[in-house]
């Protein structure tokens, strides 16, 4: 259900116009009331769940959020669902105006249109496939694109229906080798996808903007910070992509960030352009025997002591390093290529993949390399590799990529493809070439930025959502076309976009706790206000009760703590469990008619008459709504 919000920022249901809302309440329709502890499906924990590494898992199973099913795999209980729920609503509020329309497609999915677009190979294992009795191929799907593309192109044919914008929140299934951080990275997950359908690319564009904003207000609403970062697009296609990254330390991915707020993932990340170097007075290739220097230490230990330089000494640097590497195909096969390096950088596989994509890298073992008897393993050299070898000994060549740090023209030290032998003065485009310059290298913190602002910097981060300009892959491999003005048939342009949803949630509870509880958001909180009796007096007691109502028909969600248990038991769960404002009715009620409201998250309270709670409470969670609107969002072109 939509749960708009009203001007003063307490929520409000249904969304009738002013003048309803008396008849609705007649109805019984408005009246809210106070969840009671003593009926809640809730038991909480004292101490963490042994098995989880992230703090969100931990409090979010403490605080009887979730449960955990089996690896990757979660059960939400009522706390949890409704802060789901609540978090739900916030991306469909935002998602609506950009004209999105939101429908929902199964989880259960036949192989066949997965087979057209490559992605039954490409998804690899994470795809969880299955068998249906008849033997057919099925999976649950990873990522709906195919279903989106089949679906619009199935109702609609005509420039006229477009743009469309079709989105869901649903589950996705993907079988992670690892699922860690509790719901961060689960093997069934919810996710918010949507897809945009346009006659031409600056349409597509214009999606992709309007996407991006509403993102942006997205985060900023859930509480959560986030980086903008220039992404690689993978198996998902298309050329433009920018992922959210949440900054935290618990995060698996890296991302470089510039001076100017520029950020890349490592995968996108472009060395900047290295100038040619003047080769006219470099001395021709020598070779040198370096006999057990297998290793680029060994070796500039030995280059230095045996052929030492006249300028300076040698340096990892000037040592050209070749890895051999295993390229596994969609189609299954696998082949071998090569990567040329400086020494002192080791190869990034998944900025190789990034380049040679789709296939999947990995290093060569010693029997790939052992099949091809012309590599000598630890004096692997260009003169045997690329475009300077083809079909030596009946040996398929092996394609060179050569880094994009090495500039044409340079010299190098490198293996001369004898055992025990090395050769100096090797210059890239005088005495080999490559088949292709990529980024192979590993990026490293204190690097230059691409956008030229100066050194990069490193930050973690969890990815809570990332963006596509898929442009023709899906409708070109569905086909998808449209007639277009001039009535010729247009092939459709598509993007895509996906927030991790149960991922953010968690995110949530990354930001928003401290070391006795989760302290949430009043937008996501499964509750905004905690009221709990500190004494066993009735009078507190009634006073508790009274107040939990009048602040439920004034329409915040209440958490009434009415368990006949000790006030120390009380308030720990008070602070486990993080609604955003706690209320205290205790000895000050009974002495002087006072009645404490706590800001949970800042542990500031204040005593008030008990005549006035409720307006305290209202005015404080208009404030905090107010702050947390306006925090959060870095972002490089804000
Ligand atoms: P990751 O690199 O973390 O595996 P991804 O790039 O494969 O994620 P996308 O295909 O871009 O993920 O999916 C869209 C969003 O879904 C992601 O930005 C992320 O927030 C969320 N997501 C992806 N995988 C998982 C998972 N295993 N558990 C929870 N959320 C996930
Ligand atoms: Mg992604």
């Amino acid at each position: 259900m939509k749960v708009p919000r009203s001007g003063n920022g307490t929520r409000v249901g249904f969304g009738f116009p002013a003048g309803l809302t008396m008849v609705a309440a007649n109805f019984g329709l408005m009246t809210k009331q106070p969840m009671r502890m003593s009926h809640l499906f809730l038991r909480t924990l004292r101490d963490d769940p042994a098995d989880e590494d992230v703090d969100s898992a931990k409090l979010l199973i403490r605080a009887g959020y979730v449960r955990k099913v089996a690896p990757g795999i979660f059960s939400w209980l009522p706390l949890g669902l409704r802060m789901l729920d609540h978090v739900e609503s916030i991306i469909r509020e935002e998602l609506e105006p950009t004209g999105a329309q939101e429908v929902h497609m199964p989880a259960l999915l036949p192989r066949e249109p997965y087979e057209r677009t490559h992605r039954w190979e490409e998804y690899g294992d994470n795809m969880f496939r299955l068998k249906d009795m008849h033997d057919a191929d099925y999976l649950l799907a990873p990522t709906h694109e195919e279903m989106f593309t089949l679906m619009a192109k199935n109702m609609y044919s005509s420039y006229k229906d477009l743009p469309l914008f079709l989105y869901q929140i649903q589950t996705k299934y993907r079988d992670e080798a690892r699922p860690r951080a509790g719901l961060i990275r689960g093997r069934e997950f919810i996710m918010e996808d949507g897809y945009s359908f346009t006659v031409d690319e600056e349409g597509l564009k214009k999606q992709y903007e309007l996407q991006r904003k509403a993102y942006k207000r997205i985060y900023n609403r859930l509480g959560v910070k986030y980086q903008i970062v220039h992404a690689f697009s993978g198996p998902m296609g298309g050329s433009v992509s920018e992922e959210f990254q949440a900054p935290l330390e618990i995060g698996e991915d890296t991302y470089a960030v510039s001076p100017a707020g520029n950020a890349w993932n490592v995968e996108a990340l472009k060395t900047p352009v290295v100038p040619d170097v003047d080769f006219s007075k470099t001395p021709a290739p020598a070779e040198k025997p370096t006999p057990g220097s297998k290793t680029i230490a060994t070796l500039v230990d030995q280059a230095n002591k045996l052929y030492p330089r006249s300028d300076r000494p040698w340096q990892a640097s000037d040592i050209l390093k070749n890895v051999i590497v295993a390229l596994k195909h969609p189609d299954g096969t696998t082949t071998l290529a090569a990567i040329g390096l400086p020494g002192d950088r080791d190869v990034d596989l998944k900025r190789v993949e990034a380049a040679l994509s789709p296939a999947e890298v990995s290093e060569a073992t010693a029997e790939q390399v052992a099949k091809y008897p012309y590599l000598v393993p630890g004096y692997i050299g260009p003169r045997v590799l690329g475009p300077q070898k083809a079909d030596k000994d009946g040996n398929e060549e092996i394609p060179y990529y050569i880094d994009a740090h090495v500039a044409k023209g340079s010299a190098w030290l490198t293996g001369a493809d004898k055992p025990e032998t090395h050769v100096t003065d090797l210059v890239y485009g005088r005495d080999f070439e490559a088949t292709g310059v990529i980024e192979a290298a590993q990026v490293r913190e204190g690097d230059q930025s691409p956008d030229g602002s100066g050194a990069l910097r490193f930050q973690r981060g969890v990815e809570i959502g990332q963006i596509f300009q898929l442009g023709l892959k899906y409708s070109k491999a569905l086909d998808f076309t449209v007639l277009d003005q001039n009535g010729k048939p247009a092939i459709v342009w598509m993007g895509s976009y996906g927030i991790g949803v149960s991922r953010v949630l968690a995110c949530i509870a990354e930001y928003h706790h401290d070391d006795k509880g989760l302290a949430l958001p009043v937008e996501v909180a499964p509750y905004q206000v905690y009221v709990l009796t500190a004494g066993k007096k009735p009078e507190a007691e009634q006073e508790s009760e009274k107040i939990s109502q009048t602040l439920s028909d004034a329409g915040v969600d209440v958490l009434y703590d009415d368990r006949k248990a000790s006030a120390g038991i009380k308030f720990k769960d008070s602070e486990l469990l993080g609604m955003p404002v706690v209320v205290v009715v205790g000895r000050d009620f009974l002495s002087d008619g006072l009645v404490e409201v706590r800001n949970r998250a800042t542990g500031e309270s204040v005593k008030v008459d008990s005549s006035k709670v409720a307006q305290t409470v209202t005015d404080l969670l208009a404030r905090l709504r107010e702050e947390e609107d306006s925090q959060n969002g870095e972002d490089y072109d804000a």
